[in-house]
This record gives structure tokens, sequence and C-alpha cells, in this order.
């Protein structure tokens, strides 16, 4: 995207809310940067704005109209500038976004994200906001062109929508019914994220295992994670989020079974009361969620379970809040996305009369992290002294400035900031470190590891790290490189003292 003056049109996608929007933004900026839009960097103001925007928490619409209000001025001082909103809270407030703020360009919902250069450009020709939502979805879209944070990590939605009523959530409502992906066209996606360099996968829905059900083969997720194990140079394969009720046997024995499948499961609790439980519309007990895990175990006896769980859902007594101590004392989640219930308006649960109190909610919020963060350290405290291998990423810890430790992920996702050892090779994003865990706390390992136990393994991923970095500064780089070489894009690291 050009204008007259020929310099390129660049870009900024805002991003609020869920693993979904992240996703879907990744997809928006693959489609501006293949309509000729270049990523904003530095200084100045963007020629485009896009909010990729959230409805599920209380106040989303207030911050969206802050930061809207924010740009108008912007806007006027900058002729051409162009504002687009889309996601979850676009398409639930539609028309309304324009006329509470009517300096917006473009409108697009969650079904209809592959419009958006054709919108921008019809709002510019036209010189009016454009607004186009669909109520169902015209192109899937993980068909579209993505841009990845990470070279070495890819997500794959393999389904949008969801199935269930959960009645604090706002997904089904917005995103309309669950609708399944071809298994083909995942993992021709899949395949093509390998081919460009990626190793990790994570196959991405609001409810993975009752992939398959709109297309008759209830056991369609446990053949698509064997199917993703054949892969050849994908090595790590992740996915998210599994539901507690349509859980099934096939996919354990498919974890256990495929050595590329990561021994880590993310099983979304929520509660342990069995009566919230049911006021949640969540049709699974807590028996049955304890009985999963203990399944699990069984079969993945190193796997690493996290989960969601939301304190203060209306009506919850402390009884009920010391079944949730319960269940998250005997599950020894390794993580817990913990959240304090608020109102998400448009769904049942927020027109309940029963809601708890904001300080009640807060006090046993405190007290179940307090939980939470004992057992996550006693478990963290159970990998010192192994040896592990990491998958290096490219962002780093706050304080690397002054450890110079650099950050991976062990293959049940813990993060690990490991230093190099004198002399030995600095690995690259997307090359996997094997080191040895010397110290945990509750949120991470620290693995400061004498020679004799650290290695580096260089991968496709890191040579596709080095390209991607040499892209960026408009020099070529090798596909690759000896051992030991300097090589153009090698993460700076101080000199240790
Ligand atoms: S399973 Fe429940 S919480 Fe998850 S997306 Fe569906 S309705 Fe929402």
């Amino acid at each position: 995207m050009e204008e007259r003056t020929g310099r390129s049109q660049s870009y900024e996608v805002r991003t609020f809310g869920c693993q979904m929007n992240v996703h879907d933004s990744e997809r928006i900026s693959g489609l501006l940067e293949a309509s000729g839009y270049v990523p904003h960097t530095g200084e100045g103001t963007p020629d485009l704005v896009v909010f990729n925007t959230c409805a599920v928490r209380e106040n989303a619409d207030n911050k969206l109209y802050g930061h809207l209000g924010q740009l108008a001025p912007v806007k006027r001082a900058h002729e051409g500038m162009q504002i687009a909103v889309g996601g979850c809270l676009a398409q639930k407030d539609q028309n309304t976004i324009v006329e509470k703020a009517p300096w917006v360009d473009v409108v697009f919902g969650t079904h209809n994200i592959g419009s958006l250069p054709r919108l921008l450009e019809r709002s510019r020709h036209n010189r009016e906001a454009a607004t186009e939502l669909l109520e169902s979805l015209e192109v899937f879209p993980s068909t579209l062109p993505t841009k990845r944070e990470n070279v070495h990590s890819g997500w794959v939605s393999i389904s949008v929508g969801c199935n269930n009523t959960c009645t604090f959530c706002i997904v089904p409502s917005l995103r309309g019914k669950e609708k399944d992906r071809r298994p083909g066209d995942i993992l021709a996606e899949v395949q093509a994220l390998v081919d460009d360099g990626a190793v990790e996968v994570t196959l991405l829905g609001q409810n993975v295992n009752s992939y398959g059900v709109g297309f008759g083969d209830r056991q369609a997720f446990s053949k698509l994670l064997r199917a993703c194990g054949q892969i050849e140079g994908l090595e790590r394969i992740r996915f998210t989020s599994p539901h507690p009720a349509a859980f099934t046997d096939d996919v354990i024995d498919a974890m256990a079974e495929t050595p590329t499948v990561m021994p880590v499961l993310h099983m979304p609790l929520q509660s342990g009361s069995d009566r919230v439980l049911k006021a949640m519309r969540r049709s699974y007990r807590s028996k049955r969620f304890l009985g999963i895990l203990e399944k699990v175990r069984n079969r993945i006896p190193h796997a690493a379970i996290t989960t969601d769980i939301i304190v203060g859902f209306p009506g919850e007594t402390e009884e009920d809040f010391q079944e949730t101590l319960r269940v998250v004392e005997e599950s020894r989640f390794s993580s817990a996305f913990t959240f304090q219930y608020s109102i998400r308006p448009g769904t049942p649960a927020g027109r309940m009369q029963n809601q708890v109190p904001q300080e009640v909610v807060q006090e046993r919020y405190e007290r179940l992290v307090a939980l939470q963060d004992r057992i996550s350290a006693q478990l963290n405290a159970e990998q010192v002294g192994k040896r592990v291998e990491l998958l290096v990423s490219a962002q780093t810890g706050r304080k690397a400035e002054q450890t110079h430790r650099l950050s991976g992920r062990t293959p049940d996702q813990r993060l690990v900031h490991f230093s190099v050892p004198d002399g030995a090779l600095v690995p690259r994003p997307g090359d996997f470190a094997t080191v040895r865990i010397t110290d945990a706390a509750p949120f991470h390992l620290l693995a400061d590891s004498p020679a004799e136990d650290y290695a580096v393994r260089r991968s496709r991923a890191g040579d596709a790290w080095d390209r991607a970095q040499a892209d960026s500064c408009g020099t070529g780089a090798p596909s690759g490189g000896a051992p030991g070489t300097t090589m153009l894009g090698m993460p700076a690291l101080p000199p240790r003292r």
C-alpha cells in the first residue's frame, strides 16, 4: 500500500483480549503486509491503527472509546490516517462504534477479517466509514496470510465458535456455533508453517476436543494430533483449550503415544464446586475433573497440568469456594490463570441477582492465589537438578540486562532463564538449549549450568530467525551457519562479568 508520494503506509495493530484475538491479529498483520503496508516502528504516527477488540471484560467498551478519543486529534493532525476497529466488540456493537466515534474509518467483524484491506480502500475512496459485519464465517481465518510474532512458533485454528453455553462467557454469542476446519486444510497449514521455519505449533480452538463433531468423527482431534506427529521437522505440538466435559481417552492415548505432542495439558476447572459448575452451565463435576487428571497422569506421569479458575461467580458461598481450594490442592496444577469474576455484559451470569460483593471476591482471590503459588513453587522446586531441553525464545526476562540470561521453554512449557557458560555457543531464538535447572521460583526456573551440562542444538527455526533478522535490516543472510560462527541477528549478549 503506497501513498501517492510512493511511501509505504505504516500500520499498528492494538490487540485486546484472549489468545484467539492474538491469533486474529497475526492474521490481520499478514493481510495488511500482503497488501503493501509495513509495520510501524519507532517514533511518529502510523498511517493506520487497527484495534482488535475484546468484549468479555467489563468496561471493554469504555476503554475502547477512551483509546479512540485519544486518537481523534492525532488523526486530525495527520491527513490520510485511518482507524479500523475489529474483533468481538465490533461484532457486538456494530454501527454504534461509528455513531459514537465518527472518525473511525472501518468497522469489521470477527467473521470477515479478510475484508479489511478492501474496506480500508473503500473508505478512503468514498471518504466515509465502511462497515461490514457478517453473521457467519465467509473465509476461515487460518486461510489468510499470517505474520508470526515468533518465527519458531505458529498458531493454527482448527475450529472457531463454541457449541457450549457457559453462563459467564460471551464467546458463543459473538463467535457463533462451532465450525470445524477440514483436517487436510489444517495439516496443510501446519506443514506450511514448518516449511517456513516453525518447529512448534499450537492447535487452537475454543473447545478443541469437540473438533470433528460437526463432520461426524468424534475421534477427529486425537487423529489430528497423531497426524501432526508425522510431520517431519515439527518438534513440539501443543493445543488449547480442551473442555473437561468432552475430554476423551483417545486424546490422552494420542498425547501419550505421539512423542512430539508435549506433556502439558491446559484443563479449565473454573470452579471446584459442583453447585457453581451447574450454575455456570459447565456439564462436568469436580469428581470427573479429578478423574481426568488421574488418567492423564497415569499415562503421562510427567505431564504438567494448568488451568483457569474464576473466583466469585454469582452465588458462590464460602463453602463453594472451599471446594475450589480442595480441588486445586488435589489437582496440583503447575500454574493457574485465576480470574476475579466480573460482569460481562450480554452474558446470562451478568444478569444474575446474587452477585458476590467485590471485597469478598478479592479476599477469596488472594487466598486462592496464595495456595496456587505455594503449589507452583513446590512443583518448580522438584525440577531443580533435572536436565531439560529448552526451545529458546526471542524474549528475555525483565532482569536480562543485569543477569545476561536468555530464556526458553521446557517441553512442559515452564519458563527457564538460563545463562550461557563462558565460551559456549550462544543459541539463537528457535534453537534448542539443554541446561541443568539450578534454582526455582513460583513462576520461573533458573539454569546456571556448568559447561558440561550445557549443549546447543541449532535448528531450522534458528536459521529462519537469522533470515528474518537479516531481511528486516535489508541484508541477506545465509540459511544456516557453522556452529561458532558469528551470525547476523545473533542475540546481543553482554559479556559475563
Ligand atoms: S466452552 Fe464455555 S467458556 Fe469456553 S468458549 Fe465455550 S462457552 Fe465459552
